[in-house]
């Protein structure tokens, strides 16, 4: 009893931790009392605490701790329904036949961890299902024998638990040759299929946790999810005290979706989840799952200046970290304290010496710092190349050998750049601040860095007289930075970086950065930039015949001019923008992704450079248009588009590349993942929801590059391979 008051108030805790750590970002939430009718209140009132029964091997929803307390799943869950109702609720845990006799004897009030099955109905009351789980068929990783769907399950040998009735039963109605295995336990199940004594074993979704119980949780993976339906768990409660299926009820409606998301990405990993649909999460360990009970709160480094990474005024903090901060921080239940630094160098300073546990949007550096652990990246930035206004001649990185080019210190960009062109000067910079002033008072040639960080310093000071006069195709990773002496903190914001969703993603960096990636019609922006320019040419030469008849105004119209001649060039800027991008679209057009494309060829012949390409063609687009008309298979295109942009990975690059064609250029990626991340695409893509269409497929070539010395020589294996696809029958992906 007394260990579980402990448990009972640790939950309460970090469930209130949970509940501040959002409000403190500003999300509404309502964690007020549930409302009870009289009758319920008496009810609690005569029956304060309750006992419900579970299996003691339904873990990760009930797990029996040495000390005999129970958490898991339904004990987070259970601690919050209590907490709302006033209704005490207590889980005991044996072997689940028995457990199930003795509530049928009244022995226990419910059962918690249950499916509404109709035998139980004569005794049980059935609350509204607290989750969903759906049935996966697990393989070894890498999935060896390319086990997807249900076909490729015959002639195959599968993990059996002895009497899973249930089981066994679907076995059978597959009605195919499927050997069964028959093992003791769960565990075994897992075991037996790394061992390679079966080829594939089915589990529900918390079969990770139940994997990494065993330390195997990396040799396996989800083959498919079995079936479009999953099923529920309830709470049984016994009939004869109708007031309780109520209660429990208004307890369930009073969880939100968010409080559920942080149960189910601590003991499921999310997986499954409409929201997180990433079939390669893993759940939190028990070491991960103590940290969070113990810590609660943590410390997060801010710069002052960093914009749009992050700012700090009055201590508030405000900016691209503040944002992701907060959806990371909210999803693991943890609060937040602002630790204030004046610069990035002092923010990494106290990192290392353990004042602040984490840093958001970090740089990885080019030296490993001992004391500090990276996540990969949640954000990339695209790096820009930006020269005096007046520059000529400068305009790709070849063009920069032997000059003086301004970059922020001890950066992997850094690294890269001295590695690969060895001819350039490079003069360290503390921030991009001073790389850029740098370039601006001609200190230094030009500036590589961040486009981010560039483009919002230039839209500050307009005093600059600088532009943007390349996009070089390296991505700058920014990554979570926490303490390495904490590396469950670093797992776990690994593990909830990895459950983000994509959208969330973007719309964050849409948010604070507006790139070539932003997807619009481009179309009237041309025509409002030509009017523009139209306007400020006739600006400019009123200017000049004003100044012509009032020459005491000279200096004062000189300036004007300057000022002209920087929007100028400013629009001129934005115009080299759209000449690189798709009409239609908004995504790269075939002229830039060739530039592209020749730029990774150089990198590959350089060094051991591994990219590749991955050609799309919609299948049968022409009866769209055919059936519904050309606007509308404009329409869909554009929301094609939009969606690839989504999909891909943010380090590729996508263009449109003719029609219904588009081309994605893959770089740093081997031939093998490459494949994947074709057939990936292509699978959610089938499932993408079109307006006026069900859904769509397409067909794609896939080619690695392979020594080629030409772009053709690529490009020609995968429009083959794309060949190969729509003649095979189309939806498929296939590698050149
Ligand atoms: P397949 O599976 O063999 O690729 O069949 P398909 O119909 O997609 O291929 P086909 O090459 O026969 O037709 C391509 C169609 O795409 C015909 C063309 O009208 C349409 N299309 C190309 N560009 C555009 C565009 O910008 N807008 C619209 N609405 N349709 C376009
Ligand atoms: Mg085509
Ligand atoms: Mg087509």
């Amino acid at each position: 009893m007394i260990t579980f008051t402990k448990l009972y108030l640790q939950l309460t805790l970090l469930f209130f931790t949970c509940c501040v750590s959002k409000l403190s970002f500003g999300h509404e939430i309502d964690h007020s009392t549930v409302a009870l009718s009289a009758d319920e209140q008496v009810f609690i009132q005569n029956n304060p605490a309750i006992t419900l029964a579970s299996g003691d091997s339904f873990e990760p929803f009930t797990i029996l701790n040495a000390d005999g307390s129970v958490s898991g799943f339904d004990a987070d869950l259970v601690n919050i329904i209590s907490e709302r109702t006033g209704l005490k609720i207590k889980l005991a845990l044996g072997n689940w036949k028995e457990m199930q006799a003795r509530t049928k004897r009244r022995e226990f009030d419910g059962i918690s961890t249950a499916s509404p099955d109709e035998d139980r109905k004569t005794y049980l009351n059935f609350s509204k299902p607290y989750t969903k789980l759906y049935s996966v068929v697990l393989v070894q990783k890498g999935n060896p024998l390319n086990i997807r769907n249900i076909d490729d399950l015959e002639n195959k040998r599968i993990a059996l638990q002895k009497g899973n009735l249930a089981f066994e039963r679907m076995v059978k109605a597959t009605g195919m040759n499927i050997s069964p295995v028959y093992v003791d336990s769960i565990h075994d199940m897992i075991k037996t299929l790394v061992s390679d004594q079966a080829d594939f074993t089915v589990l529900d979704e918390s079969y990770a946790y139940v994997a990494q119980l065993v330390g195997l949780e990396k040799l396996i993976e989800v083959g498919f999810v079995l079936g479009k339906k999953p099923f529920d768990l309830t709470f049984g409660l016994r009939n004869d005290k109708p007031e309780l299926v109520s209660i429990i009820n208004k307890g369930l409606a009073s969880v939100t979706a968010d409080e559920m998301l942080v149960l189910r990405n601590r003991w499921l990993g999310g997986f499954g989840s409409d929201r997180y649909g990433d079939q390669n999460t893993i759940p939190f360990s028990p070491k991960e799952v103590q940290f969070l009970k113990q810590q609660q709160r943590i410390t997060v480094c801010v710069t002052p200046d960093g914009m749009p990474f992050e700012s700090l005024t009055k201590g508030k903090h405000d900016g691209m970290s503040k944002d992701y901060l907060a959806i990371l921080t909210s999803r693991l239940g943890l609060k937040t304290n602002i630790y204030p630094t004046r610069s990035w160098q002092e923010t990494i300073q106290a990192l290392g010496q353990r004042q602040c546990d984490v840093a958001t949007l970090a740089m990885k550096p080019s030296q490993h710092n001992q004391g500090i652990s990276y996540t990969s990246p949640i954000v990339t930035s695209p790096i820009n190349i930006i020269t005096q206004q007046a520059n000529q001649t400068l305009s790709d990185l070849n063009s920069l050998a032997n000059k003086k080019v301004a970059m922020v210190q001890d950066t992997l960009l850094g690294e890269f750049i001295r590695k690969h062109y060895p001819n350039i000067h490079i003069v360290d910079a503390v921030n991009s601040q001073q790389a850029l002033e740098s370039v601006n008072n001609k200190q230094t040639d030009a500036y590589i860095g961040s486009a981010i960080i560039a483009r919002h310093i230039m839209l500050t000071q307009p005093n600059f007289n600088l532009k943007v006069v390349d996009v070089i195709p390296y991505d700058m990773e920014l990554t979570v930075a926490t303490r390495a002496d904490l590396p469950e903190l670093a797992s776990l914001f690994q593990k909830t970086i990895n459950l983000m969703d994509k959208k969330e993603n973007q719309q964050i960096y849409n948010k604070w950065v507006t790139t070539q990636y932003k997807i619009k019609n481009h179309y009237q922006g041309v025509i409002k930039i030509s009017l523009g320019l139209l306007a400020i040419i006739i600006a400019v030469l009123l200017w000049n015949y004003s100044l012509r008849k009032e020459k005491h105004k000279t200096a004062l119209a000189l300036e004007q001019v300057n000022q002209m001649n920087l929007l100028l060039a400013k629009k001129n800027d934005e115009l080299a923008l759209l000449a690189n991008t798709d009409e239609l679209t908004g995504l790269w057009n075939r002229k830039k992704i060739n530039q592209t494309l020749k730029h990774e060829f150089l990198l590959a012949q350089r060094n051991q450079y591994d990219f590749g390409v991955i050609l799309i063609d919609i299948d049968l687009f022409k009866s769209i248009n055919d059936c519904h008309g050309h606007q509308i298979g404009d329409e869909i295109l554009i929301e094609f588009a939009k969606q690839l942009r989504y999909l891909a990975r943010e380090s590729d690059l996508v263009a449109r590349w003719g029609g219904e064609e588009f081309l994605l250029i893959c770089p740093l990626t081997i031939e093998t993942e490459l494949f994947q991340i074709a057939e990936r695409l292509r699978k959610k893509i089938a499932m993408l929801p079109f307006e006026h269409i069900q859904s769509l497929t397409v067909s794609m070539g896939v080619a690695s590059h392979r020594n080629e010395t030409d772009c053709r020589a690529l490009l020609k294996r995968a429009d083959q391979a794309l060949y190969q696809a729509k003649h095979a029958g189309r939806n498929r992906a296939i590698l050149g």
